[in-house]
């Protein structure tokens, strides 16, 4: 974000959505029009994990304040292009790291790039392997979870309106296979179909742990993705996840275990990987039609009668179930 000394304000244009003031006064000064030239809006949404702050290559940038139902973003949504196509870009743990895995706002980060227009999301996660073959430096993508978590709020329902979300398949095929398919084009070590262990933190696994994880078959173990990933499928976007490898957590007796130095060295490596990785793939997915089923999964899902349905809650959620008969009456 590129803010003026003395000269940060909001301005809002268009409902809800604050620009953040980050232009020298006269360009961009409080009651002139707004002269932003970029994309408002934008189909494709990236959360940036751990090394992953800003991105690449993003043009037009410009950072979006979003209030939200359920509190404040990590940060501002960066909306630019990408090679062309409109995109929305959030730091998950905010400017300069400063929020742990439990203190994320995952609610209203995912809310916050739902109510730009975002309809498929990609999350870069860095993970640590439980399998000798999910070497640091590489790429994995992820299909399915297990959930570890506990200190986390990590649904938009219940206090008058309950859903019961299917999420037996987390992830979206279709994005996942296109992230693949870019990937081997750009011949980056990536493969698919991992599991992902999903622990609350922030202290890494004990050795204990590790080997426990590792005796379930999973693959690949982190702190933040099966949170994001159901808020996802609540808000009926599409869901993909970039796992990136940075260390084999604390199941190699003959290794002294993770440690933070050791990741970060790792980390910065693979970064590079995602952000091209990501350039690929946001032009081609903005031109593809959206064959699955992500975009309808509350159609089944909402349990309480609309009759019974408090009107704050009707409030809180009306971009979610409004096209569902559940929203603000208008
Ligand atoms: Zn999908």
């Amino acid at each position: 974000m590129h803010t003026v000394a003395g000269q940060r304000r909001t301005l809002t244009c268009f409902p809800n959505i604050q620009h953040e003031m980050s232009e020298p006064q006269g360009k961009h000064g409080a009651g002139k029009r707004c002269k932003y030239n970029g994309p408002m809006r934008a189909p494709i949404g990236i959360i940036g994990g751990s090394g992953l702050y800003r991105m690449e290559g993003l043009a037009l940038d410009r950072a979006v304040a979003v209030d939200t139902p359920f509190g404040t973003p990590s940060g501002p949504v960066h909306l630019g292009t990408l090679e062309g196509a409109p995109v929305a870009f959030l730091a998950r743990h905010g400017e300069g790291h400063r929020f742990t895995p439990s203190e994320v706002n995952y609610r209203a980060n995912v809310w916050a790039l739902k109510s730009l227009g975002v309809e498929r999301l990609i999350c870069v996660s860095a993970v640590g392997s439980l399998q000798a073959r999910h070497r640091p430096g590489e790429l994995r993508l992820v299909s399915q979870f297990i959930d570890k978590t506990k200190h986390r709020k990590d649904t938009y329902f219940g206090e008058g309106l309950v859903a019961h979300v299917s999420f037996a398949e987390p992830t979206c095929a279709h994005v996942t296979e296109t992230l693949q398919a870019s990937g081997r084009a750009l011949a980056l070590p990536i493969e698919g179909e991992s599991v992902y262990v999903c622990m609350e933190g922030p202290a890494f696994s004990t050795r204990a742990e590790s080997r426990l994880h590792q005796g379930w078959g999973a693959d690949l173990i982190g702190m933040t993705q099966v949170t994001e990933a159901r808020l996802a499928r609540e808000a009926e976007l599409c869901y993909a996840c970039i796992a990136l490898v940075t260390d084999y957590d604390a199941w190699r007796e003959e290794e002294a275990g993770v440690d933070a130095a050791s990741v970060l060295e790792v980390m910065h490596a693979n970064v590079d990987k995602a952000q091209a990785l990501l350039r690929a793939v946001v032009p081609r997915l903005s031109t593809a039609p959206r064959p699955c089923a992500c975009g309808t999964s509350l159609k089944a899902a909402l349990f309480t009668a609309p009759e019974a349905v408090p009107s704050e809650a009707r409030q809180r959620l009306d971009l979610l179930v409004a096209k569902y008969g559940y929203g603000v009456a208008r």
